[in-house]
């Protein structure tokens, strides 16, 4: 990418993730946390890639990506590999191969099925990939993810299947419910944690968006999700 070729953009984008981090540091040092263990993943729905590239050059070590068709169309553009780029959303198994070799985590499995074609796709590559579980900790309709109750099964199954590993759970609390949720998360991590199944270990607690991501560090996230915040208000799809 040229340099400068936006200057205005790259300094708006530079200023919001400027102040966010500052906000983390903040909020992590209240906490008694180490504000290193925090990442600030860029969250790209409907933003275009120099957009993208210009969060990239400013610092921004992850991508979140929702949409499979999304990520083919931008993914030759970003100046990053797939080691940089976790899936967030909700993913059909037919869009399975549209993301494979193009992130390095889905963070939003949501059903064994899905963890079980995941598996198979990354054995015919002979690859492994990292899995979060997406936790409806809400219990909303509208949202995908397992309840609580059926983690513990979950988990040991998806545990079980070759080539993907364990290493966190992501979710999407409902808007507006302040601590609830996030506290429940925490507790539900320990509680998963507590099961020591062989080769899970749940170091990356997923959750915090633009408008509860301070809360989400004082209740132990490990990645941000931050969409607006760094990019703007987006155009409505
Ligand atoms: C859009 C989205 C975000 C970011 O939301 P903002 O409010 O723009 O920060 C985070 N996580 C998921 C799963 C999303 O779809």
């Amino acid at each position: 990418m040229i340099r400068n070729q936006y200057p205005d953009e790259e300094r708006e984008i530079r200023e919001r993730l400027a102040r966010i981090r500052e906000t983390v540091r903040e909020e992590a040092l209240r906490a008694g946390r180490d504000e290193q263990e925090i990442t600030i993943m860029g969250v790209t729905k409907t933003v275009p890639a120099h957009r993208v590239n210009l969060a990239l050059a400013a610092g921004v070590t992850l991508l979140g990506e929702n949409r499979a068709q999304e990520l083919r169309d931008k993914f030759d553009a970003y100046d990053c590999g797939p080691e940089k780029i976790h899936f967030i959303g909700h993913l059909q198994t037919n869009k399975i191969r549209d993301i494979m070799g193009k992130v390095s985590c889905v963070q939003s499995v949501d059903s064994v099925r899905l963890a079980e074609a995941l598996s198979q796709a990354v054995l015919n590559r002979s690859d492994s990939l990292a899995v979060f579980l997406q936790v409806n900790i809400g219990r909303e309709e509208t949202k995908s993810g397992f309840l609580p109750e059926e983690m513990p099964d979950a988990l040991k199954r998806i545990s079980e299947l070759p080539g993907l590993r364990v290493e966190g759970l992501m979710a999407i609390p409902p808007r507006g419910a302040g601590d609830r949720y996030l506290g429940e998360m925490a507790q539900l991590r320990s509680q998963m944690a507590a099961l020591e199944l062989p080769g899970v270990s749940l170091s990356h607690l997923s959750m915090g968006m633009s408008e509860d991501y301070p809360l989400a560090v004082r209740w132990g996230a490990t990645i941000l999700r931050i969409g607006r915040g760094i990019f703007g208000e987006r155009d409505i799809r």
